[in-house]
C-alpha cells in the first residue's frame, strides 16, 4: 500500500500501460484520477474500480481539458501527488520528406505539449505534498531512429529533455520528475497507429503480439504491467533519490543489434565467416 492517501493521475488510462497503470496504483491505496479519450473504456474502468478511480475525459491536445483533468483530480482530493503523463498514439507517419506542418504540429501537441501542460496545470495542486513526483511516458524511439515514425522519436526526445530540465525547475518545489522508456509492449497502440480497420483487428494484434514475444532478448514480449511497476516505483518514496532522468524498460532490445543477443541471427560477421570459409582468421 505504498500509495495509500494519494491523488494519483494517470493519461491515456483506458487502456495498456495507463489502464494497467490505474489498476497498479489503485491497487496500492491510490485514489486515481483517469484521463482519456476513451470515454467508454474510461467509465467502465472507474466503475470497476469500487470508488478508487474516477474517470474524467480528456483530450491532451487540448491545454483546457488538461487544466480541467488537474483541477477536477485536486477538487475531488485535495490535491495531486502524482501525475502520469502517458496518454499517447503514434502520430503523423510521414517521414522528414514528406510531413506537412499540420501533422508534424499536431504530433508534437500529442505527446510533448501534452506532457509539459501537463506538469504546468498539475504543479499548483502539488506544492507542499511530501514525495510528490511527476513520471511521463518517453520510449526506446527517443533513442535512435527505427523504432517509430520521425515526428513521434523527435516528440519522445522532447520528453526525455523535458523530463531532465523540468526536474531542475521543480527541485524548489521538492517535486521529482523522471521519464520511461518502454520498448515494444504489447498494447493496442500498432493497430490504432496503422488505422487497422475494425475487422482485422483482432488478427493484427495478434500478429503483433506474436513478433513481440521474440523481439528483444527477454522473450515472451512486454506487458503493460512491467512499466505500470516501474511507474509505481518511480512514483513511490523508494525513488525518493531520483530525479531527471529517464528507465529503458525493454527487455533488451536497445542493447545492440540482434546478431549481439540471438544465436539464429549470424549478422554481418557470420556473413563474413561464411565468405571466408572454415578455419579463417
Ligand atoms: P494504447 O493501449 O493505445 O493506450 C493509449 C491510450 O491513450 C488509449 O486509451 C488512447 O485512446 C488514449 N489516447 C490517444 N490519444 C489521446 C489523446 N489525445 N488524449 C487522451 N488520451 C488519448 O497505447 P499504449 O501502448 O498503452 O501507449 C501509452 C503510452 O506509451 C504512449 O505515450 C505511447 O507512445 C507509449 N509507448 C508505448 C509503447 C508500446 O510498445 N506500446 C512503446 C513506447 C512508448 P484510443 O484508444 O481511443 O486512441
Amino acid at each position: 500500500m505504498r500509495f495509500a492517501g494519494k491523488t494519483v493521475v494517470i493519461t491515456g488510462a483506458a487502456s495498456g500501460i495507463g489502464k494497467a497503470s490505474v489498476l497498479r496504483f489503485a491497487s496500492e491505496g491510490a485514489t486515481v484520477i483517469a484521463g482519456d479519450i476513451d470515454e467508454k473504456g474510461g467509465q467502465e474502468l472507474a466503475d470497476a474500480s469500487g470508488g478508487k478511480v474516477l474517470f474524467q475525459r480528456c483530450d491532451v491536445t487540448n491545454v483546457a481539458d488538461i487544466k480541467a483533468l488537474m483541477d477536477f483530480a485536486a477538487s475531488h482530493t485535495g490535491g495531486i501527488d502524482t501525475v502520469f503523463n502517458n496518454a499517447g498514439a503514434g502520430g503523423d507517419r510521414a517521414g522528414i520528406d514528406e510531413i506537412e506542418a499540420e501533422g508534424w504540429d499536431f504530433t508534437m501537441n500529442l505527446l510533448l505539449r501534452s506532457v509539459a501542460m501537463g506538469m504546468r496545470y498539475a504543479i499548483p495542486h502539488m506544492k507542499g505534498r511530501r514525495g510528490a513526483s511527476f513520471v511521463n511516458t518517453a520510449s526506446i524511439a527517443a533513442l535512435g531512429a527505427g523504432y517509430s515514425p520521425t515526428a513521434y522519436a523527435v516528440a519522445k526526445m522532447g520528453v526525455l529533455h523535458l523530463s531532465k530540465v523540468a526536474a531542475a525547475d521543480l527541485a524548489k518545489h521538492n517535486i521529482r520528475c523522471n521519464a520511461i522508456c518502454p520498448g515494444f509492449i504489447k498494447t493496442n497502440i500498432f493497430t490504432s497507429a496503422m488505422e487497422v480497420p475494425a475487422e482485422a483487428k483482432q488478427m493484427a494484434t495478434a500478429m503483433i503480439f506474436e513478433v513481440a514475444e521474440n523481439a528483444q532478448p527477454v522473450k515472451g514480449g512486454g506487458n503493460p504491467e512491467d512499466i505500470a511497476s516501474m511507474a509505481a516505483y518511480l512514483a513511490s518514496d523508494e525513488a525518493r533519490f531520483i530525479t531527471g532522468t529517464h528507465f529503458i524498460v525493454d527487455g533488451g532490445i536497445t542493447i545492440g543489434p540482434r546478431h549481439s543477443w540471438d544465436e539464429n541471427d549470424t549478422g554481418l560477421f557470420g556473413a563474413i565467416e561464411a565468405l571466408a570459409g572454415p578455419g579463417a582468421e
